[in-house]
């Protein structure tokens, strides 16, 4: 791969990614289970949402007219409708969320009305009953009112028949509520891909153990299964593969029997200890690119058997994350049916950075809201910026692309900016 010509570029990379993927099946899920799925399905709803005309306020439901004393006849709580017909001159004491009751096309904010009878203001006004239980006659002053005031329609946040979510959405806060609303107990979401983190090298050492003279800890082993469960990838392997064909053979063998994608990380470049990409070959993988012009993240395989996926990413651990992000991420989503890449956004440099002449770098930045038009300002979360600088990935917001070239990128130029 020493020729720079060789060299795919992110896009293509990315093409070839997203051309092989071939989507997963899908499930019921509850919605207790479902934060982050992906919907496989529409979902309409079989019912209007508020289901009935209902008050808005706490209040009066009333007969919509001119200002008057009307007799309280009752009261409508929210979930115990008021059962009884409401005519002219009469009003139902009403709380937010309860049926207006038949004959009312309005509710009085309770603070806007006065009772008239045993003083107190609006706000004690009750349906006083007596120690036999009898209702002793209210009577309440209300001010002028329009048909329709303070009553929310059946059906003004969902009619029936909505589609209130599209297939391929991922599952937040909002959409359970909304699938709540609708009387949906569970969803029918894409199956989480299933995928196999494997990384290599005889100098990784489990967090926790103590390190021999040039052991390092692996790092890749939980950043890169943190980054598949927050794409929405079920781990089923998590494993240190060690510098040696056989292993590495029956290793990357069990994983792909059973993964939809297997991840392996380091052992992937032309060293003679790099051992991954001869078993990926041997075991039937066939390659689709190797090597993209990317900085931090040339050394990058990508190949398939049948419908599995496997990446040799490269093992510097930015170089991992970064690589995971521009094209393992963008596999993952489209496995499950939704849209592949997370947005972008265009960004002004706060310093100036050195092109690299024949690959584009991803930058790790900040971004903050700063300069004089308040335009978006990305600033490099590290000085150094090395593969081997996991550092520069901590509260990173996204990685800024700066095309190759010659010179440098200069402060206040604008990039684009891959979040993450
Ligand atoms: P390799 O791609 O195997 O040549 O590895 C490149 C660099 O990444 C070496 O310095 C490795 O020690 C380092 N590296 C490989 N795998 C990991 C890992 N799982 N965690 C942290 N660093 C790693
Ligand atoms: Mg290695």
């Amino acid at each position: 791969m020493a020729l720079v010509s060789d060299l795919i570029t992110i896009e293509e990379a990315r093409r070839r990614v997203l051309e092989a993927v071939t989507r997963v099946g899908d499930e019921p899920v509850s919605l207790d289970a479902a934060l982050g799925r992906v919907l496989a399905e529409e979902v309409a709803s079989t019912l209007d949402v508020p289901p009935f005309d209902s008050s808005a306020m706490d209040g009066f439901a009333v007969v919509a007219g001119p200002a008057a004393e009307l007799d309280v006849i009752g009261e409508a709580r929210a979930g115990r409708p008021f059962s009884g017909v409401l005519a002219a001159g009469q009003a139902v004491r009403i709380s937010t969320g309860a049926v207006v009751p038949e004959g009312a096309d309005a509710a009085v904010p309770v603070e806007r009305t006065t009772a008239v009878k045993g003083g107190g203001s609006g706000d004690d006004v009750a349906l006083d009953r007596n120690i036999s239980g009898e209702v002793r006659q209210e009577r309440v002053s209300v001010p002028e009112s329009r048909a329709g005031a303070n009553i929310r329609r059946a059906g003004e946040d969902i009619p029936v028949g909505a589609v209130v979510l599209q297939r391929g959405t991922t599952l937040g806060p909002a959409e359970l509520g909304v699938a709540a609303s609708v009387g949906r107990a569970a969803l029918r979401c894409a199956r989480q891909p299933r995928v196999a983190v494997l990384v290599t090298g005889d100098e990784l050492t489990e967090p926790g153990a103590a390190l021999a003279r040039g052991g390092i800890y692996s790092s890749n082993a939980f950043a890169l299964a943190a980054q598949v469960e927050r794409a929405g990838g079920e781990l089923v392997a998590r494993a240190t593969v060690p510098d040696d064909p056989q292993s590495t053979r029956e290793q990357v063998g069990a994983a792909l029997e059973d993964a939809d994608v297997v991840i392996v990380s380091g052992g992937v470049s032309v060293g003679p200890h790099d051992h991954v990409k001869p078993a990926l070959r041997e075991l039937g993988v066939e390659e689709r690119f190797w090597g993209v012009r990317l900085r931090p993240g040339k050394p990058t395989w990508f190949g398939t058997r049948g419908g599995t996926l496997a990446f040799g990413l490269p093992g510097n651990p930015v170089s991992a994350m970064v690589t995971f992000q521009l094209f393992v991420r963008p596999a993952l989503a489209a496995l499950q049916g939704a849209p592949p890449h997370t947005p972008r956004t265009s960004a002004q440099l706060a310093e100036a950075i050195e092109r690299n002449p024949e690959r584009e770098q991803a930058i790790r930045v900040r971004l903050l809201q700063s300069g004089s038009n308040g335009d978006l300002e990305a600033t490099p979360t590290t000085g150094a910026q090395g593969s081997h600088v996991l550092t520069s990935m901590v509260g990173a917001d996204g990685l800024a692309l700066i095309a190759p070239g010659e010179g440098e990128a200069a402060a206040g130029e604008r990039v684009e900016v891959e979040l993450l």
